[in-house]
Formats: structure tokens, sequence, C-alpha cells
């Protein structure tokens, strides 16, 4: 799930630093240690959602889990992909 502490491993010197309050999507982070440049605040947002998406879409892929209807059927209504009318 979501990285609650906003935690960036710095890709240069590999120590963690942190987004702190609410930054902007244009703000960009430097690591706290060495100054480098990690990320900007809108690319980590993207990279958060594209590895819960992952995660999400691999707990689903367990043998025979795309042949089982109720199981696809709540997988798509979580997602908001169809109403409670199916
Ligand atoms: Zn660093």
């Amino acid at each position: 799930m979501f990285n609650l502490s906003r935690q960036v491993k710095c890709p240069i010197c590999h120590k963690l630093t942190a987004w702190k309050g609410y930054p902007e999507f244009t703000d960009r982070l430097h690591c706290q240690y060495c100054e480098a440049f990690i990320v900007v605040y809108e690319e980590y947002l993207r990279d958060m959602l594209r590895q819960d998406i992952s995660q999400t879409m691999a707990r689903y892929t367990i043998a025979g889990a795309c042949h089982n209807p109720v199981l696809i059927k709540n997988v798509i209504r979580q997602n908001g992909l169809i109403k409670d009318r199916y």
C-alpha cells in the first residue's frame, strides 16, 4: 500500500529523505544529506500509484483467478468500472 512516511531513497548516497508538509506538483525533493536532486512531487505521486496498482493486480494473479466471476466482479466494482446493478 501507500508509502505513508513519503520517504524516498537518494540515488546517490542511498539515504532516506522524506517529503514534508503539502508539496505542490512542481516541488522538487533534494537529498537532506548530499543535496542531490531526487524527484519532482508529481513524478513521485505517479510512481506511488503505479506501485499500488501493480501490488493490487499481483494479488489477483493467483491461479484460477481469471476464471472466478465473483472475484472478477469484485475487482471491477472496487475500481468503479461498473455499478452495483450487476
Ligand atoms: Zn543523497
